[in-house]
């Protein structure tokens, strides 16, 4: 892509760094932040700076925080005693949209996958063991992604939490809501017959 102005090339390379950007959508933003007024761009460099300067993991439960103690841990009116663990923050939003989670979350900050060179050291998990060492912790609910990597963490988690007398679960696995049942794949399937709940669970709220 040839630039008649190396002010233009420079903030298109910088844009077209961001995942699923590439140089031509790069060029579509900068050129309509051309056209925009001069503080809307200020505006933009300046929230971006501001959140990476200042933004904080949770120091109880490493969720991405404005402070040091994120919102979901300083609130009395969760149920401190259940955790839920998660790869990364999407997964807090994602479950937090539901509505249907009071407790509270430790968040591992991604799952052991050898062939990305990421072991147990380089994740949260001996916080979590530490948490539950401490006998305030009651429950833990794995709701990592159902694959082989996020399989491994579980096991692995679980076997260092194993003596601890806490009930631990993990997410059900199985048919989407809405999903015909010939069009599910044989993984997906089998684990619906093997999670397979209660009749009378399956309308009841709880
Ligand atoms: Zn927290």
């Amino acid at each position: 892509m040839e630039f008649s102005s190396k002010l233009i090339e420079k903030a298109v390379n910088e844009m077209s760094q961001l995942p699923g950007i590439g140089k031509r959508t790069a060029l579509r933003l900068v050129l309509h932040l051309l056209k925009q007024p001069k503080e809307h761009t200020g505006f933009l460099a300046q929230a971006l700076v501001t959140m990476r300067e200042e933004i904080r993991y949770c120091t109880t439960c490493h969720n991405i925080s404005d402070f040091e103690t994120c919102e979901i841990c300083k609130n009395p009116n969760r149920n401190h005693q259940i955790v839920c663990v998660v790869e990364d923050i999407r997964d807090v939003m994602a479950i937090e949209n539901t509505g249907q989670f009071r407790g509270i979350y430790h968040v591992l900050g991604g799952k052991i996958s050898p062939i990305d060179g990421i072991g147990p050291s380089q994740l949260h998990i001996s916080t979590l063991v530490e948490k539950v060492k401490l006998g305030t912790v009651n429950e833990i609910i794995f709701a990592l992604s159902s694959t082989m990597e996020g399989d491994t963490t579980n096991f692995y988690i679980y076997k260092q939490i194993a003596t601890a007398s806490i009930v631990v679960s993990t997410i059900a696995r199985g048919i989407a809501v809405g999903d015909e049942l010939e069009y599910a794949d044989e993984v997906t399937l089998g684990r619906s017959i093997l999670h397979r709940v209660p009749f009378e669970n399956s309308f009841k709220n709880n």
